[in-house]
């Protein structure tokens, strides 16, 4: 009989206790507790385990994260593009994932007499969108995204919450390029998760380049010496130039190319693998994607494999925690909880809501028939970054008590408050 135990050491007792904090910080910030508490995601039997539902707080979530990925796409020349969650047993013997990613997949539909798979990743579709029309140097680069959901058979043991589940819908794109845009290229991505982490105020993270081992070329990686060592050191360089701190994993890289996890740490120091960015030379050939070079030849591309934002499932489940709930007002579900002292200040809050929404800012009324004292409380457990209290005196001052989610408090004009609320939803701040 074996028994395996495992154990920690920590270079001083401060240092444990640090880990301890931290331990219990994180218990009050799981993303499963807060996410049933702010009603962000839920899980039904019916539906089936590992296949999430976002509640309306949760579909606020995903919405505002789409809609900060598309407007960052957008400036960086990105083609948003739309494909199926399920193709056709032949395209994944050309992607390669049949046979190798089979156990990872849902099993097949028998359908119209062939063999059908919910897809695993969005890859292959992206590259049928590429070879769907003929492409030449001036095409490239093509940058193409999509939120793209796709679906993964995890064992029922190893499900946990949103950080494995079995549907995900992914912040992905490829990006089609020339051997001779490919370092510029990289280096806009790296510049996209600075960005992104400077929105969401991650200070802490590291890029894990996992390179290929040459002695096993043409048995776990490609055999294509030449192409791992240019790419290898290309990705390299960039991350020196761009001074992204990274680390080396050698013998780790995927079959076709090299590979960068991307490592972030939350506000209380706990690690999550947020993206993995791959480079891959190997499959745009296996697919026959080619484009018209300058002198008349078809060449084949390099293709990009990026997902800055990871998962909506993963992404949003770290948020959770790095925020411990209280999301930036251009997040949060619920932007602003009005509180009308009796019923006679429903019109009133009403007015204001009508307000607040005409200008696409998200506005509750919590009138119900509790005391003031719960309904306070109600706005209260949904982290609300403003609760604004309508009473005679407001309405009489035509000014706004308006209480902040940190404690403090101010008062304020309806149009004064709307305008530095959208400036802070615009500024993402
Ligand atoms: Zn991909």
């Amino acid at each position: 009989m074996l028994t395996r135990i495992y154990g920690l050491a920590f270079e001083s007792e401060e240092k444990l206790k640090e880990y301890e904090a931290m331990k219990i910080e994180a218990e009050k910030r799981d993303h499963r507790k807060l996410g049933a508490e702010m009603d962000i995601f839920s899980f039904d039997d019916d539906v089936g385990a590992g296949l999430p539902l976002w509640l309306p707080n949760g579909g606020v979530l995903t919405e505002e994260l789409e809609k900060l990925a598309k407007e960052t796409e957008f400036l960086g020349g990105y083609d948003r593009v739309k494909t199926p969650h399920l193709a056709k047993e032949s395209m994944y013997k050309t992607s390669g994932h049949l046979p190798y990613y089979e156990d990872s997949m849902y099993p097949p539909m028998e359908y119209d007499g062939g063999k059908y798979y919910l897809r695993a990743m969005n890859c292959p579709h992206h590259h049928k969108v590429f070879a769907a029309r003929p492409k030449s140097y001036r095409d490239l680069p093509l940058r193409l995204a999509e939120y793209g959901t796709v679906y993964r058979h995890e064992k029922s043991g190893e499900l946990f919450g949103l950080m494995r589940v079995r549907s995900l819908s992914m912040n992905d794109a490829h990006i089609y390029c020339t051997e001779e845009q490919f370092a510029d290229e990289f280096r806009a991505v790296n510049e996209m998760y600075l960005k992104y982490f400077k929105i969401f105020g991650v200070d802490k993270y590291v890029m894990r380049l996992s390179t290929h081992d040459p002695k096993k070329l043409g048995e776990k990686y490609v055999d294509q010496p030449e192409l791992w060592a240019k790419t290898e050191k290309m990705v390299r360089d960039v991350l020196i130039e761009s001074n992204i701190p990274f680390v080396e994993v050698p013998n780790e890289a995927a079959f076709y190319g090299p590979k960068i996890d991307v490592q972030v740490w939350s506000a209380i120091g706990r690690e999550f693998t947020l993206a993995t960015n791959q480079v891959d030379f190997a499959v745009p050939a296996r697919f026959g994607l080619v484009y018209t070079d300058k002198d008349g030849t078809q060449k084949t591309p390099l293709c990009i494999h990026r997902a800055p934002l990871g998962t909506h499932e993963r992404f949003i489940g770290f948020l959770i925690e790095h925020y411990a709930g209280n999301f930036p007002t251009w997040l949060a579900p619920l932007q602003v909880a009005i509180v009308p002292v009796k019923d006679i200040h429903v019109a009133a809050a009403k007015d204001l809501q009508n307000k607040l929404r005409s200008e696409m800012i998200r506005a509750e009324i919590y009138d119900d028939n509790n005391s003031l004292g719960k309904r306070i409380h109600a706005a209260k457990t949904l982290h609300t970054p403003y609760i604004i209290v309508v009473g005679d005196k407001e309405i009489e001052s035509g000014t706004l008590s308006i209480e902040k989610r940190e404690g403090s408090k101010e008062a304020n004009s309806a149009e004064e408050f709307i305008k530095k609320i959208s400036e802070e939803i615009k500024n993402r701040s």
